[in-house]
């Protein structure tokens, strides 16, 4: 944070890992909320990263790790793209 109180996007990149992980105490959860309200590019990461993650945890019992990390990255293109053209 910088003094002023401005935290810019870059500040919440790591938070918004962190935060999928619940290794954030309650008063950083609210920030992040807050920022991915106001912030239509993080809530993008933020949306991205709950996706990948939910598509591991689905795929654990499968024992396909390239076939998912494959998926993942199609995904993740899919997203990169409607990004560059909105
Ligand atoms: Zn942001």
């Amino acid at each position: 944070m910088t003094a002023d109180g401005h935290e810019s996007c870059a500040d919440f990149l790591d938070r918004i890992v962190y935060l999928l992980d619940n290794e954030l105490d309650a008063t950083e959860v609210a920030n992040v909320k807050i920022h991915l309200d106001e912030c239509a590019p993080c809530f993008e990461r933020y949306d991205v990263q709950r996706t990948i993650k939910m598509i591991v945890a689905r795929s654990c019992t499968e024992a396909a790790p390239d076939a998912l990390r494959d998926k993942v990255r199609v995904r993740l293109q899919q997203i990169s793209v409607q990004m560059h053209e909105s």
